[in-house]
């Protein structure tokens, strides 16, 4: 609904939160983002800004904000940061412990496919890939399922050290190197 077709009351109480710390802006100042907040709130809200920015409202501001809500503002300011901390490093845990595996499998006498396992853990498109790789090696390539119920890749024929290859090449900003295991087949270096 458009703001001018709102009833006047409801109008009167919509309330702005900042886009930068979520605080309502008489508290960015405790959010520990004061510059971007106020940069946002100016772009943003212009009136709002010219009201709470202002040589007078600041030291109009500053001396009826009761010394709790300060408190409270800083508070929440600070458990907001810490979780969102915590979930960057989770994130971070997560991805540093997992591994891609490339792995020679083989089907048939000397027919090999390359299974690559673990391609989600770091926000990659299981599908989108499996075409990718299709159209780099000119051969099948789909998304199937393990014997263990999760989704790996499939490309048909031995391609596995041109594969890491591409990998590193193509999506090395989200794949870190260190990361992905090439699997070595036995088999294949007996036959060969
Ligand atoms: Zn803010």
């Amino acid at each position: 609904m458009a703001e001018a077709d709102q009833p006047v009351e409801s109008r009167a109480r919509h309330i702005v939160y900042c886009g930068v710390c979520t605080l309502p802006p008489e508290y960015c100042e405790f959010g520990g983002t004061s510059k971007k907040c106020e940069e946002w709130l100016e772009k943003t809200y212009p009136d709002l800004h010219q009201q709470l920015y202002s040589e007078e409202a600041i030291n109009a501001n500053l001396s009826t904000l009761s010394i709790t809500a300060r408190e409270k503002a800083a508070k929440d300011a600070a458990k907001k940061e810490a979780k969102a901390l915590q979930a960057e490093t989770r994130d971070a845990e997560r991805k540093a412990s997992s591994k891609i595996q490339i792995k020679r499998v083989e089907r048939n006498k000397r027919k090999f496919v390359t299974v690559v396992i673990g391609l989600e853990a770091f926000g990659l498109d299981l599908k989108k890939v499996a075409k990718e790789l299709g159209k780099k090696f000119a051969t099948g390539s789909s998304v199937t399922k393990s014997p263990a119920g999760t989704e790996e890749i499939t490309v048909q024929g031995d391609v596995s050290d041109d594969l890491f290859e591409w990998l590193i090449d193509v999506h090395g900003d989200k794949v870190p190197e260190d990361n992905v295991e090439l699997i070595e087949d036995k088999k294949k270096k007996a036959a060969a």
